[in-house]
């Protein structure tokens, strides 16, 4: 692997252009967002940033705590109940998500530089990928705003007398969010939040606040009224849970781990917050002997290597028909061999740094592990350069469903590839999983892809492709992959409730 730029060449890079700096060198997001402000955390403590591809600081953001929370949440009240934002109606709400889309297609490649120089992906994919889905996101929602509508309803026990429901914003919404899509992720949720007339406060992971920031400042640009939007970045354990702990806060929002969404879960309980909850997969790619096997292969590696593995939605567990796993192998294997990982910044990689050294740790032990419980390594499986967190694609052949690396998400650049007998040994491979995000079947038999949909338990099922999401269809998880629907209409119930209004004619 050649040599990845350092942080200091390429802020030094960034110099000229844009005016990104602050006092000490470093990137200026030392600020959080609140009430339409910029303001370091009440208790003066700030976090590092670190670049992913050496290892080294970028920049020094306020580290929130419960008081910062606390005021944040006091402007996303005020904007909600009084003030220019109230007085908004769904075209004004429409016109400002658009507007944001057009500053964000502005300033892409300035965020595009931010996420990758945070999160460590390839510049490529920042520009290519997340950034214009983003943007997309923001004006697919745009569409939306004052869309959403109630019912006329005739009861069903009552004479002269009708009722209708209105479709009402849920208030104050609270939304933590992870490192692997920094900005796909809060636009998801910022986008419909506002489309429906909520306000909100987000917590960015804090490996990746940067880009999130910087949105915030496009926002204000925008026109967005104060405490609308409000960032508050900080550690989830302090600025994370006093959101969720927050009495003035109505719903929770989060994507990230299990374990963290079950606490968060918990915890919202105390206020009986509505919550939706998007904790990840370990979802399988099945692949029958009928299918466009090359095609197939290929598409696998996208979906298990794309974003170094880092997804949700990562197709980590291939399952391979008997008749045709060598055939498939050889694709599989011998692409992934040759696949390398290199400077994030250079447009020419197409596999970048893992998030944190905590994160490539942690791919690394469960790489170990698929060692030791017998698993057959046949491509990848080391760290590559002494500074940043590579890892170079990793695939296990003649994986075990039992096997840890075939149950618990990884969340890294690692497939594990499971040889089937027959359909239903197949799907019941796929189903013996706690999770249940997401799944694809190649197959040219339209019988047998269609018997899958149905039987797959997850909560998207791709036929003949992988990783298609979409900002207009609903995505989230069966069983422990979470629940509640984010991206299309389905996300404007999460944002909405319902009120019932009955007319007495009599
Ligand atoms: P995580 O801890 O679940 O983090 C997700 C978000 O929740 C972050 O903003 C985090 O803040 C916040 N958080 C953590 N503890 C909290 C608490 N007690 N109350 C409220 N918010 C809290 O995920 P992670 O530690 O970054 O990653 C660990 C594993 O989770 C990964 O290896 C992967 O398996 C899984 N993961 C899944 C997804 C997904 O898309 N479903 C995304 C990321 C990670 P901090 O940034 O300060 O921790
Ligand atoms: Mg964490």
């Amino acid at each position: 692997m050649q040599e990845s730029t350092t942080a200091g060449e390429l802020i030094a890079q960034l110099k000229p252009r844009k005016n990104q700096l602050d006092e000490h060198g470093l990137l200026r997001y030392g600020k959080m967002l609140i009430d339409g402000e910029w303001v370091g955390a009440a208790s003066g403590e700030t976090f590092e940033s670190v670049y992913p591809g050496t290892g080294e600081v970028i920049a020094n953001v306020a580290s929130g705590g419960k008081e910062d929370v606390d005021r944040a949440v006091a402007a996303a009240r005020r904007a909600f109940e009084e003030g220019e934002y109230k007085k908004m109606n769904g075209a004004d709400r429409g016109k400002l998500l658009w507007k944001i889309a057009d500053l964000m297609e502005a300033n892409i490649e300035e965020l595009a530089e931010l996420e990758t120089i945070d999160n460590g992906k390839p510049l490529v994919e920042s520009l290519r990928v997340d950034l214009p889905q983003s943007i997309a996101c923001f004006r697919y929602y745009a569409g939306w705003a004052g869309k959403t509508t109630g019912e006329t309803i005739e009861p069903h026990a009552r004479v002269n007398a009708f009722a209708y429901t209105l479709r009402e914003p849920i208030g104050v919404c609270g939304q933590i969010i992870p490192w692997n899509f920094p900005i796909q992720m809060a636009t998801w949720k910022i986008a419909p939040a506002i489309a429906c007339g909520n306000t909100v406060v987000i917590k960015p992971a804090e490996q990746t606040p940067l880009s999130i920031l910087r949105l915030g400042e496009l926002m204000l640009e925008a026109g967005m009224p104060k405490g609308v939007v409000n960032i508050v970045t900080g550690l989830g354990e302090t600025a994370g849970a006093a959101l969720v702990d927050h009495p003035g806060v109505d719903k929770i929002a989060f994507t990230g781990s299990v374990e963290v969404g079950k606490l968060i879960m918990r915890n919202a309980a105390g206020t009986l917050k509505k919550v939706t909850l998007e904790l990840g997969g370990k979802s399988p790619n099945i692949v029958f002997a009928d299918s466009n096997l090359e095609l197939a292969a290929k598409v696998a590696l996208a979906g298990i290597f794309f974003n170094q593995g880092q997804m949700c939605t990562a197709g980590s567990r291939i399952l391979i028909e008997a008749s045709a796993r060598d055939q498939f192998m050889e694709v599989l294997a011998g692409r992934a061999a040759k696949m390398t990982v290199g400077d994030p910044l250079d447009p020419k990689t197409r596999m970048g740094s893992l998030v944190s050294e905590e994160q490539m740790n942690r791919v690394l032990g469960y790489i170990d592990k698929g060692k030791e419980e017998g698993a057959r390594l046949v491509a990848g499986g080391n760290r590559v350069g002494g500074s940043g967190y590579f890892v170079t694609p990793t695939v296990f052949d003649g994986v075990n469903n039992d096997m840890a690396i075939a149950r618990e998400e990884i969340f890294g650049p690692v497939a594990s590839v499971i040889t089937f007998n027959d359909a239903d040994e197949a799907l019941r491979i796929a189903n013996d999983s706690a999770y249940g995000l997401a799944s694809a079947v190649w197959t040219n038999d339209l019988k047998k892809a269609l018997t899958f949909a149905r039987g797959i338990k997850a909560g998207t099922v791709w036929i003949n492709t992988y990783n298609m999401t979409d900002n207009a269809l609903p995505f989230g998880g069966y069983k422990d992959s979470g629940f509640g629907r984010e991206l299309g209409a389905a996300a404007l119930e999460t944002y909405t409730q319902t009120k019932t209004v009955y007319v007495d004619l009599n």
